[in-house]
């Protein structure tokens, strides 16, 4: 069985206080609540972590960064490394978000760097991945989906690669209010899961958890998630209010 999971991007928002707000009111929300095996991560800006895991440190949720830097440590101003993300009780760091790529010019050689350092520290990756419109159009999505597997993760050894978690966004999708079908996640889902299997194996592969991303809400997340290779999402927008990020976490 492949783990269920739902994280919350919460991007640059909040202060510290309605952070604290917002993730206590995501912990209170769960008590007594059975959610069939589904890990929920919270995604807070850098400054909140150390604050906000202290807040879920005895609840079932996970703590994520947004981003990390590619080297171990050093004369890097303004980095955060991974392993100082681990000394504040992150357990998870998101890399490769399309945010990232587009707009702080991240490639896949920076991306690999950094995925060598979240290992290195103990922290799961959870390493996006995703097509701009464009690519859609010209149908180039499974090409430049399969290249960017190829240059961000088909070096890893398969222990390490057995750490790693995988969100799909298509670019197009995310904050814009234009979810992909359902048919369309499934179709790249099982495309991705393909790719997996031929470079790591049939059972890593399948072992391996592919979240979608991108405008997904709780009136979405039932039907995205009932696919047989969508294991999850990776949620932006809708995980900034508690109870719509619970009733995604529902929606499996
Ligand atoms: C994201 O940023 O990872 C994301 C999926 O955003 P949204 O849900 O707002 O589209």
């Amino acid at each position: 069985m492949r783990q269920k999971i739902v994280a919350g991007n919460w991007k640059m928002n909040t202060s510290i206080a309605s952070g604290l707000e917002l993730a206590q009111a995501v912990k209170t929300g769960l008590e007594g609540k059975s959610l069939n095996d589904v890990k929920l991560i919270l995604a807070p800006p850098f400054t909140h972590l150390h604050a906000i895991g202290e807040v879920i440190k005895d609840s079932p949720l996970g703590l994520a960064a947004q981003n990390t830097a590619s080297e171990k440590s050093g004369a890097y101003t303004g980095e955060v490394s991974a392993e100082m993300l681990a000394s504040a009780g992150v357990g998870y760091v998101i890399l490769g978000h399309s945010e990232r790529r587009k707009y702080y010019h991240e490639n896949d050689e920076l991306l690999v760097q950094k995925l060598t350092r979240v290992l290195e520290a103990g922290l799961t990756p959870i390493f996006c991945i995703g097509e701009e419109l464009e690519d859609r159009e010209k149908g180039n999505h499974f090409a430049l989906v399969k290249s960017q597997l190829k240059n961000g993760l088909f070096h890893c050894s398969p222990e390490d690669f057995a750490k790693v978690i995988i969100a799909y966004e298509p670019v197009w999708a995310i904050g814009t209010g234009l979810t992909a079908s359902p048919e369309q996640a499934e179709e790249m889902h099982a495309f991705i899961r393909e790719e997996l299997s031929a470079a790591f194996g049939a059972e890593n592969a399948n072992a391996c958890s592919i979240l979608y991303g991108g405008s997904c809400k709780a009136s979405n997340a039932r039907e995205l998630f009932a696919q047989p290779n969508v294991d999850g999402g990776l949620i932006g927008g809708a995980s900034l209010q508690a109870d719509e990020f619970i009733r995604i976490a529902e929606s499996f």
